[in-house]
């Protein structure tokens, strides 16, 4: 019998390795601006026809190429990129595995021209499935121009896969942008069908954005910025007011290349938490760099995947970064000291505030209110031991001092407070002679040193309910206060089973509930804030709104517990304040990490500038 095992000819080969890098006109655009970065273009036009199913092309005024370079560039695994096996780890180009031009090849009908800026003439080179139909020297500017024609027109089923013209022009300006993100000192423009759809003139990286996105994000992005021996990141994230109902502007670039990331994106939704609705996405742009030797970008170039050495410290240095940004830019700068261990450790995290991120607050009318002395990370153990006189709040009667104190120790100290700067440092009336307001007992008026701050009691003391109350959940245990006169609830069978399944995160959020017979509880002692003598009420309430809660399977029952809790205690509307009661909730509020929205994401104020006032008058 004879042999039967035979080697395929080089263009079916290359037709069907093409099949990997080369799926649509807008894997050639990857490609083909790629190499256009790479070759030290500044100046990178993009033209495409028909969505890129008749043409796609690039102009670059890079290096260009020898003749000999030119023809060798079609080869497969033809690549000026690396020499040896070592270059693989130290990767600084965006190609490296001499795949795309001859893919691009093996699927289309395509033309080069070529030049460098040394020789007098260009190269220009015809292939059309991957044999060179034509090559001649030519006229030529310096750089290189690279046409693909009538993708696919040798392979007809994969023709007939491509997409719709909108969609496949989509894929294209998103990869467009990708690239022009990266690389926002190069000039690059894009037209379609004649047209010029984008023209990008060389900028900063926030220019860029802005070019990309729409200049009404001028005021909207925040810088991140957060530099370590191990890793730098850098670029901007969209203010919570600019997140969308559906995916959009969301890029993370390793080392200058575009990666697609679940795991990196939960890093900044998790630092969006509770300033964004579940349900919507934030806006961003952000750059790890990291020695080349710690990632591996030796997965296939179409996917965009990558593997980190340390994918946790990546992933908690992202989380922090973007959270140390947002936290500046809200009214209360604040570190966060939920995040792990870890983290902490990292020298970001302990960095004073780096220029950059200070510019970009700066902006802020508010921040312009803070001195010096009250520097972004400044945190004075001081100003906050006065700050706190809970119990007062709640309680009409004044009880003793010792009673006062003994509570509020257990969530006073670390967690809690230690995040922002003391209110009066943003609300003017502390010092000047305006006192705070309160209208209709609901909403507290508040001057700034342009504006005014409208406050929702309500909401602004759920917040702060419920930074305490998670805080407590997640091991500050709350002290639970015991009651004179313990009081029996009875409940019904149903509510009986709840109230037994949270008994144990009750008891940490300072609820000493014990069950006594059939149906029957007996409350020994309630957190500090609780009014005594109203702990059937609220054991009543709390179970309301938990089993409200109960179909919100997005949430741990614990934080379930934690909402209902802080919906529940929260002081409603209608209830009068007294100047100290407003000054304490102001001072609390402005100490939370999220001081601006409810965990639900309702405002709890609003911010009245004057530029807005002035317009609203028409001047
Ligand atoms: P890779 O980029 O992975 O090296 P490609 O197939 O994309 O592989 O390109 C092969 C080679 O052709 C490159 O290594 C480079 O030397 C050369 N080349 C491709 N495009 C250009 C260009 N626009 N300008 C100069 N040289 C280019
Ligand atoms: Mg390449």
């Amino acid at each position: 019998m004879a042999d039967i095992i035979q080697l395929l000819p080089d263009n079916i080969a290359n037709q069907i390795a093409a099949g990997e890098v080369i799926q649509r006109p807008a894997s050639a655009v990857k490609e083909l601006l790629e190499n256009a970065v790479d070759a030290g273009a500044t100046h990178i036009q993009l033209i495409v026809a028909d969505a890129g199913k008749q043409l796609v092309q690039v102009i670059d005024n890079g290096k260009g190429m020898s003749e000999s370079d030119a023809r060798m560039s079609f080869e497969r695994h033809a690549t000026s990129k690396i020499k040896g096996i070592d270059d693989l780890f130290h990767i600084k180009t965006m190609g490296f595995r001499g795949e795309a031009l001859a893919s691009i090849a093996a699927v289309a009908q395509v033309e080069l021209r070529s030049r460098r800026a040394e020789d007098e003439l260009g190269t220009f080179i015809e292939i059309e499935k991957s044999v060179v139909v034509k090559q001649e020297p030519c006229a030529s500017a310096t750089g290189t121009s690279i046409s693909m024609k009538n993708l696919f027109f040798n392979v007809p089923a994969r023709r007939n896969f491509l997409k719709s013209n909108p969609v496949e022009l989509r894929h294209i300006v998103d990869e467009f942008i990708r690239v022009a993100l990266s690389f926002p000192d190069i000039f690059f423009s894009l037209s379609s069908n004649g047209q010029e759809v984008f023209h990008l003139e060389p900028g900063s990286l926030k220019q860029r954005l802005l070019q990309v996105l729409g200049n009404q994000y001028s005021t909207k992005l925040v810088n991140v910025k957060e530099e370590t021996d191990y890793m730098n990141i850098y670029g901007f994230v969209g203010k919570p007011d600019t997140a969308r109902k559906t995916r959009g502007d969301q890029y993370f670039f390793v080392n200058n290349r575009f990666i697609r990331s679940a795991y990196l994106n939960h890093a900044v939704m998790s630092a969006f938490d509770e300033m964004i609705s579940k349900d919507s996405f934030p806006l961003y742009a952000l750059f790890i760099d990291l020695d080349p030797s710690q990632v591996d970008i030796n997965v296939h170039p179409t996917k965009q995947e990558i593997k980190f050495e340390d994918e946790k410290i990546i992933y908690a240095f992202v989380q922090a970064a973007v959270k140390h940004s947002l936290a500046q830019f809200s009214i209360a700068p604040s570190l966060d000291f939920s995040l792990n261990a870890e983290i902490q450790q990292l020298d970001a995290v302990n960095k004073p505030a780096t220029t950059g991120s200070i510019d970009s607050v700066a902006s802020s009318s508010l921040f312009k209110t803070f001195t010096q002395k009250n520097q972004a990370h400044k945190i004075d153990p001081d100003e906050k031991s006065e700050l706190r006189h809970w119990k007062e709040f709640f309680t009409s009667s004044s009880p003793s001092s010792t009673d006062l104190q003994q509570p509020q120790k257990g969530v006073s100290d670390d967690n809690f407070f230690i995040t922002g700067r003391p209110f009066r440092d943003v609300i003017w009336n502390a010092e000047s002679a305006l006192p705070l307001m309160q209208i209709h007992n609901t909403y507290i008026i508040a001057t700034t040193e342009n504006g005014f701050l409208l406050v929702h009691q309500q909401l602004a003391h759920e917040r702060i309910l419920y930074d305490r109350y998670s805080a407590a959940a997640h091991g500050k245990k709350m002290a639970a206060q015991r009651s004179l006169f313990p009081v029996t609830v009875e409940l019904t069978a149903q509510d009986s089973v709840l109230l037994l399944e949270l008994l144990p995160d009750l008891l940490d959020l300072g609820y000493l509930v014990e069950p006594f017979g059939s149906n029957t509880f007996v409350v020994q002692g309630t957190p500090a804030d609780v009014l005594q003598g109203n702990e059937k009420h609220a054991i009543d309430l709390l179970l309301e709104q938990y089993k409200h809660f109960s179909s919100d399977i997005k949430f741990s029952r614990r934080e379930r517990l934690v909402r209902c809790l802080a919906r529940q205690q929260s002081i409603r509307g209608g209830q009068s304040l007294s100047a100290k009661e407003m000054n304490v909730l102001l001072e609390e509020l402005f100490a939370c990490t999220a001081s601006n929205v409810t965990p639900g994401g309702n405002p709890t104020y609003i911010e009245f500038k004057q530029d807005y006032l002035e317009r609203m008058f028409g001047r």
